[in-house]
């Protein structure tokens, strides 16, 4: 292990021996010369000892930490990282023919800070928010190539607005491997879709919401389902094989739209339950009667993506909640959701106990949601935590 070294303040070693995989800039004491953002650097106490090897970055976190033990970043290092992310999933039977949409790196939840790999069918895609990562990327490549073998057919690269701004890195979007002819149907619990990971947002489709949207199949019954902010439509076609009496699937853009129409064809031709409209939310609600609907799915974007967002996000989760229980049918279900990491699930549960008590309707929680066991939590990184929801019963 030949790495320039970061040696830290005295004391400052405290969070990585409880294995927090970040070290933050006031945190360092000094470091070699000539660093450059993205290379991997060797960490050591004030008292010289080694404590992790991560990826070197410019900012408030310094270090990203890929390693507690003193060991090579090569090929070895990134096969044996992905292999057991793969295995995780596989042991738990989460990857089977009809599921072969999942999270195969969820960033410090598979010890990879900084790094994104969703895979649909037999196209992976890489997402890197850190420096490191980005120049890590035909490592990370050649290494999922060797683990997925044959299963992998493409890999595409997604990182030309997640990196840090800063860094000038000129990343740009395309096929590290396959690329030719690809049009992708993947599957997740036996329904079927078009991931779009070129022009969509994120890596193409919301792996994150599989378990949930199991849950809403379940509920739909019988029922007049909304799904608003619906994107590529996944609980749409949950609440169709469910058996709901209709569904309405609404987006602000007229491309998720487009997608959702698409999906629900793929999954049901020419059926009639389903239509799709393009228009903001708070003026589609605004314009339906009390009672069309008996279930509700509220699933927005992040109102913050950012600490400084925190209190006007939880006014926008009010205000959507609030409007949402005012027009449910009486006996109605709300599904409602936060994707904010910033926001907290105690913030959040507020946010919607406000809006409840706004509307002055009887509500009470009958599930507490999160994210899938593919985008596992590192418990000593409990900021990996984002996903969180209720599905609220409103008499
Ligand atoms: N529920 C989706 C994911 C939602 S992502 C799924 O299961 O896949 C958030 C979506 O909200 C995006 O598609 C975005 O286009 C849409 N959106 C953002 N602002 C909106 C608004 N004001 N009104 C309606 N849709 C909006």
């Amino acid at each position: 292990m030949n790495y320039k070294k970061i040696i830290l303040k005295p004391k400052k070693e405290e969070s990585l021996l409880r294995f927090h995989p970040w070290i933050f800039s006031g945190a360092v004491q000094r470091k070699d010369d000539n660093l450059t953002e993205g290379e991997v650097v060797a960490v050591y106490t004030n008292s010289n000892e080694f404590i992790a090897v991560g990826h070197y970055q410019i900012g408030s976190i310094e270090v990203r930490i890929l390693s507690f033990e003193e060991e090579e970043i090569d090929s070895r290092f990134w096969q044996k990282r992905l292999s057991a992310a793969l295995e995780l999933r596989k042991s738990i039977g989460l990857i089977s023919p009809t599921n072969n949409s999942y999270r195969l790196i969820h960033g410090e939840g598979d010890s990879l800070p900084g790094l994104i790999v969703d895979v649909y069918a037999g196209t992976a895609v890489i997402q890197s928010h850190s420096v490191g990562m980005h120049e890590s990327r035909m490592a990370i490549c050649d290494a999922m190539r060797e683990v997925m073998g044959d299963s992998l057919q493409n890999i595409y690269y997604k990182s030309e607005t997640t990196l840090p701004f800063k860094a000038d890195l000129g990343a740009e979007n395309g096929y590290l491997f396959g690329g030719t002819n690809v049009e992708e149907v993947a599957e997740e619990n036996g329904l079927k879709f078009y991931p779009d990971w070129v022009k969509g947002q994120k890596t193409g489709f919301f792996v994150d919401q599989r378990d949930n949207r199991s849950l809403l199949e379940k509920y739909a019954t019988g029922r007049s389902v909304l799904n608003m902010f619906c994107y590529t439509g996944g609980f749409s076609f949950y609440a169709l094989r469910g058996d709901a009496k209709l569904v309405h699937s609404v987006d602000s853009s007229s491309k998720a739209i487009m997608l959702t129409d698409k999906n629900v064809e793929l999954n049901f031709p020419g059926d009639k339950r389903h239509e799709a409209f393009a228009e903001d939310a708070f003026k589609y609600l605004a314009n339906i009667n009390k009672g069309d609907y008996d279930l509700i799915i509220l699933d927005p974007p992040a109102f913050a993506k950012h600490r400084g967002a925190i209190r006007n996000a939880l006014q926008g989760y009010k205000r959507l909640n609030a409007v949402a229980f005012d027009k449910v049918a009486k006996g109605g279900i709300v599904f409602t959701f936060s994707c904010s990491q910033v926001i907290s699930k105690d913030a959040f549960r507020l946010a919607v106990f406000s809006a409840a008590a706004q509307s002055g309707r009887s509500v009470r929680i009958l599930h507490q949601l999160t994210q899938p066991a593919d985008h596992p939590i590192n418990i000593y990184h409990p900021e990996g935590e984002y996903l969180k929801g209720l599905v609220l019963y409103v008499e």
